[in-house]
This record gives C-alpha cells, structure tokens and sequence, in this order.
C-alpha cells in the first residue's frame, strides 16, 4: 500500500514523532484515523440521527446472568415453530420458485384481501385502495412520516411515546409535541391547549400519532370513553390521527376495547397493525389501512424503500390466517403473558418501596414504573446492573425530556420464578438509591 504526503505526515504525527513504518500505518488503528471524514457529506437529517437510547443500553445492560426487563421483544417461546416448519415446506412444495420472485408493492393479493376479511372482523371496513402491506409496522410509520411530514412540521406524540415512531418522525424533522397521557387515555385538554400553541405560532399539525392499547411503553390502555371524546376532539380540530395497534389483540382482562379506526365514521385515522407480536416479528409483515389519497402515497414510498415485501413471509403469514392459527395462537399467549404479567404485579406489590408506583396493565408486555420525584432511572442502572437485572429508563420515550424518574419493565422475556427475583433486586437497587427519600 502506498500513502500519499499528507497520510505521511499524519502517520509521523500519530507515531508521536517516530516513523511508523508502513505496516504499522497501514494497521487498522490508524488506518482509521487516517481515512477522510464523511461528516460534512452527511444530509441534515442524517447528522442528527442517534442510536436510540435503548439500543445504546441494551449494549451496556445485555450481560450473562442479567435478569432482563428491558427488550421490547415477544417471547420466543410463543412463536409456533413447528407449524411454521410445516408451512414453509409446502410453500416451497406447491410454488417452488414463485415462492422467492418479487411481489407488488402493495403485497400479495391473496394476503391484502384476507387482511382486509381479518380487520373487518374487528370491526375495520375497508376498500382495496385504503390497505397495503409493510414490512413490519415500524415500516409503516416511516413511510408514513415520509408522506406526511415537511420539516417543521407539527406531530403531537403521547408523553410518554414508542421511540420507534418519535425517531421516524424525527427522521423527517417533524418538530414533535408531548400531550399529557393518564390511566384513562390521552389528556383531551392538553392536546387542545398543544394544538393551539402549535397553530398560533404558525406551524402545522400534521397528525396526531397515538397507541391506544397497552402502549408502548406505559401499558396504558384508552377507556371506550376517552377513545371517543378523542375522535370528538380530533373533528373538532380537523386532526388526521395515526392509530399504532400492534398489542390490541393481547388483553388479559375483558373483551378488547373497539380501535379507534372501527369507530371512526369520517375517515380520519389511519390503522397500523403488526403479526409481530401474535406471530413472530421475524415475518416482518404488518398493514395500513387509512385513507386511500395517502395510502397510494405510502406505496410510491415503499416502491423507492424496498420495492416490496418478503413474499415468502407474506405466504406463511397468508397461510396462518387461512388455517386460523393466528386465533389459536391469540388464545394461546394470552393466559401465557396473563401469568407472567400477575407475577410482575405481585412482586412489585410485595417488594418495592412505599412511594414507588406502577401501572397494572390489562394486556400487552409492559408495566411502567414512576419513582418518587425526584430520582433518576437512568442513574439507577449502574446499581441495578451490580444486583443483575436490568430495565430501560423511561426518559428517552419523553419527547418534552421529562420522565426522569420513570421506567419500563417487560414481563415478556423472563420466565415467572425469575420475575420474581428480578423484582427483588430491582427493589434492592431501588432502595440502596433511595434511603434518604424513602
Ligand atoms: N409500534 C409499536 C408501538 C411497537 O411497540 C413496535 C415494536 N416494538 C412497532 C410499532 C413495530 O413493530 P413491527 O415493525 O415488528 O411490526
């Protein structure tokens, strides 16, 4: 390898004033450090994009031995392996080739049309034009962050908010504002007050972006009351809203509550919904179902983001909804993260410290945690990592960098003698933190 002048004099500055020798400059140390800097070709967008918070914890917190409540992952023991072995055979069986050429962009037809037969059986009619299908719902949003947003655009954003769509949206540049979330859904009076902030000072609203079930992170579910007091209001402020659904279909308690797509008559919500958490994220197939002029948008952006889906995924997915596998599965997890969210519940009841609080999720996989005022999760990680458990702290899931204080448990991962303990020494890690306050 030969250096030019300039790499010269950098290898002898770096060599401290020694001639490295040409191996030695070519190590892979130097190497780097050698090598231009592509800062300045990056794109405005791109020079504000960040590992999220929780990827750059998950590398700190991901250790032999740590009792997990951090991955936002399903349970791998829920993915039904065996009938996914059989269904991928006799796909390869009956369409040999076929099976691996592109598809539309849109997805197969045979899927869209028994998406649209599964969703209409949840009370979500559809015409043809108004469905697509993406590569797993954190697609979706960035696509539809893509069509909706301009820079300085408006997104309002539940506090807290899934970080998977808050980093969509910011990869768009939407400026996001927080509206207040309680046990009962949404704070009607704070979105008013947020939208009239936003619009008095010139900006756009573009949407307003809400999980109403069992969210990610909080658990917290909309009452059928707030979830209609929240169309109400989003008439009344000419508000698209972008319903992420992807833990409906896991409730513990009674019958699920109607999504706000099923109830809304003027075709001003759009529906996200995942296989990932029935089935197995690794299909990576999820749909839309929203107004047609956007959709037809979403799918000339999908066209220019992965030309179309995984058709082998698409099939196996058709497939399941035909043999009416995703009801059994449904009906399989829900007793099976039931049990394991009554274990999170109980040992948080008997082991934490008075002042420390907790939602009690009808469904979903996670139960979020407020400290007293005051202390910081992020701070509690190094002596919750000594006692061998591990969480993410709430705040990044804040876009109003509030939220200090909370954090978000999964049941998902753990098996239930474990959540046990893991509550034990979270509450040990707690404690050791709190004394003075506690
Ligand atoms: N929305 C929410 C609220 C989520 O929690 C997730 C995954 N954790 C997604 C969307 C994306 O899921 P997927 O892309 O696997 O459908």
């Amino acid at each position: 390898m030969s250096l030019t002048g300039i790499e010269l004099a950098l290898a002898i500055v770096l060599g401290q004033g020694r001639r490295l020798s040409l191996g030695e400059a070519a190590s892979p140390g130097l190497y780097c450090a050698l090598m231009p800097s592509h800062e300045s070709r990056l794109s405005a967008a791109a020079r504000e994009m960040r590992f999220s918070a929780i990827r750059r914890m998950s590398a700190l917190i991901e250790r032999p031995g740590i009792i997990s409540f951090a991955p936002g992952q399903p349970s791998p023991e829920t993915f039904p392996v065996e009938a996914f072995r059989q269904i991928l055979a006799e796909v390869v069986e009956k369409e040999s080739a076929g099976a691996f050429q592109y598809i539309l962009t849109r997805g197969l037809g045979s899927l869209l049309a028994a998406v649209a037969e599964y969703a209409a059986a949840k009370g979500i009619r559809s015409k043809p034009p108004e469905v697509i299908l993406t590569e797993g719902s954190q697609q979706g949003l960035d696509l539809v962050s893509r069509v909706l947003v301009d820079p300085g655009d408006v997104v309002l954003v539940e506090l807290p908010s899934y970080i998977g769509a808050t980093s969509a949206f910011r990869a768009s540049r939407a400026r996001m504002a927080g509206v207040r979330l309680d046990e009962e859904g949404l704070d009607l009076d704070d979105l008013r007050r947020r939208h009239r902030a936003e619009t008095a000072e010139g900006r756009k609203v573009k949407f307003l972006y809400v999980v109403p079930s069992f969210q990610n992170p909080s658990g917290i579910s909309h009452s059928v009351a707030r979830r209609r007091a929240l169309l109400e209001a989003a008439r009344e402020l000419d508000l698209l809203v972008v319903e992420d659904d992807p833990y409906g279909d896991l409730y513990f308690e009674e019958d699920p509550r109607p999504t706000l797509k099923s109830m809304d008559e003027e075709g001003r919500v759009l529906y996200l919904s995942s296989f990932s958490k029935i089935l197995a994220p690794g299909l990576r197939t999820a749909f839309v179902i929203g107004p047609e002029e956007i959709v037809a948008k979403i799918e000339i952006a999908k066209q220019s983001a992965n030309l179309c889906g995984s058709g082998v995924d698409q099939r196996v997915i058709l497939a399941c909804l035909k043999r009416g596998l995703i009801e059994e599965q449904k009906a399989r997890i829900r007793p099976y993260y039931r049990g394991k969210r009554d274990a999170m519940l109980a040992a948080l009841e008997a082991d934490m410290p008075r002042g420390v609080r907790w939602t009690r999720p009808a469904g979903g996989l996670f139960v979020w945690v407020s400290l007293p005022e005051g202390m910081d999760a992020e701070k509690l990680i190094e002596p919750a990592v000594a006692e061998g458990v591990a969480y993410i702290p709430g705040g990044p899931f804040f876009v109003d960098g509030t939220g200090a204080n909370t954090m978000r448990l999964t049941f998902a991962k753990e098996d239930i003698p474990t959540i046990q303990e893991g509550v034990r020494r979270l509450a040990r890690a707690v404690k050791s933190q709190s004394s003075e306050r506690l």
